[in-house]
């Protein structure tokens, strides 16, 4: 890199997207993506017609879309906000409220947080995970900062109660409560409603994960109208034009047909017992997800070891480096189809080592 940019930024250590490889076609169960097509009339919301009026800029107010989002959910359009992808929700979120008092996530969660701590210079505070990789919810309570919690938490799957979220929202009234729940749908219970009751709480999801459309970049959040305002301060002040012409359309059909992603949320959490149920028969331990994704890992083999294997085998899963979660690999829940090949070859990757 060039010494013209800003010395601010000399030490930032960016995120790192999990692979996509562009050579050869993977099982890929890496990036939590959904093994399901956007519903049909996503596909053909997005027709000629509208490549053609690529011409013109997006609706900068996302109106139509918001509706979908307020009405799908039962929430007033004043309390929706949309994004790029909801990591710009969380970009705009620490640009808001990360300076002022610091702000404090799990040291063990989405890698992003970290990232935009340290790239607005946020003092902010990682709260380890308990030994048995659970949040400790009593480290969350008046924290004094802004508070930054993944429900369910990645990459570990689990999930705080939705009594658990409103006890710490409730404990933090002069800070704002940041909830990330791009897992939500695959078993959660998500605290949107609290936004009526609460007015340092923000809701963030996506339709990355549990509506198929994580190449069209979009995220939403739910909150009091007044944190909405400043969001949108943000984003006429850096991208105005934040959602493309396309994915407001996409997201529009998607929103209108939400039966047909709830249903494919539960053929996941299916697919996902039968991944743990097996996993745990073969030794392996699994932590209790209410996600798209399993955290496992066994003792026979290290997570380093069992993530190149399956890649040798063509499948991709995700393993991070850091010191307490080295051991394991996180698994995406693909269709039932793509976890019998994954099982098939941990089976064997298995045998190969006992031989
Ligand atoms: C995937 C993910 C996001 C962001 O997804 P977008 O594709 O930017 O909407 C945010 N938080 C967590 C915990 C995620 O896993």
């Amino acid at each position: 890199m060039s010494d013209f940019k800003n010395p601010q930024f000399a030490d930032l250590k960016e995120y790192t997207p999990g692979e996509q490889p562009q050579d050869k076609s993977y099982i890929k169960l890496n990036t939590n993506e959904s093994p399901f097509p956007p519903s049909p009339a996503v596909l053909s919301a997005v027709n000629s017609d509208e490549v053609a009026d690529l011409r013109l800029y997006s609706d900068p107010e996302s109106k139509e879309l918001k509706k979908a989002i307020a009405d799908c959910y039962g929430v007033k359009l004043e309390n929706v906000f949309v994004s790029n992808g909801s990591d710009e929700i969380l970009n705009f979120s620490f640009m808001l409220y990360g300076k002022q008092n610091g702000a404090i996530f799990p040291d063990i969660t989405y890698g992003f947080y970290k990232v935009f701590g340290d790239l607005y210079s946020i003092d902010y505070e990682e709260k380890p995970l308990k030994e048995n990789l659970t949040v400790e919810v009593s480290d969350y309570k008046n924290t004094g900062r802004f508070t930054v919690l993944a429900n369910p938490n990645a990459p570990t799957g689990i999930a705080l109660s939705l009594n658990e979220i409103e006890e710490i929202i409730a404990s933090n009234p002069e800070k704002i409560v940041l909830i990330d729940e791009a897992y939500i749908d695959f078993g959660g219970e998500s605290c949107y409603k609290l936004i009526e009751k609460y007015k340092n709480l923000i809701v963030c999801q996506t339709f990355s994960k549990s509506r198929s459309m994580a190449g069209a970049r979009l995220g939403f959040c739910f909150a009091d109208k007044e944190l909405i305002k400043d969001l949108e301060l943000i984003k006429y002040s850096t991208n105005p034009y934040n959602i493309n012409r396309l994915t407001q359309k996409a997201g529009v059909a998607a929103m209108g047909e939400n039966e047909y992603y709830m249903d494919n949320c539960q053929k996941i959490i299916e697919a996902r017992e039968y991944t743990v149920k097996e996993l745990k028969a073969l030794g392996f331990e699994v932590l209790p997800s209410k996600a798209n994704f399993v955290f496992a890992k066994h003792p026979n083999l290290s997570g380093n070891d069992y993530y190149l294997k399956l890649k040798e085998n063509g499948v991709l899963v995700r393993h991070f480096t850091a010191e307490r979660i080295r051991e394991f690999n996180r698994i995406t829940i693909g269709s039932l189809e793509q976890m019998k090949i994954f099982i098939e070859k941990t089976k064997n990757i298995l045998g190969g080592i006992e031989k």
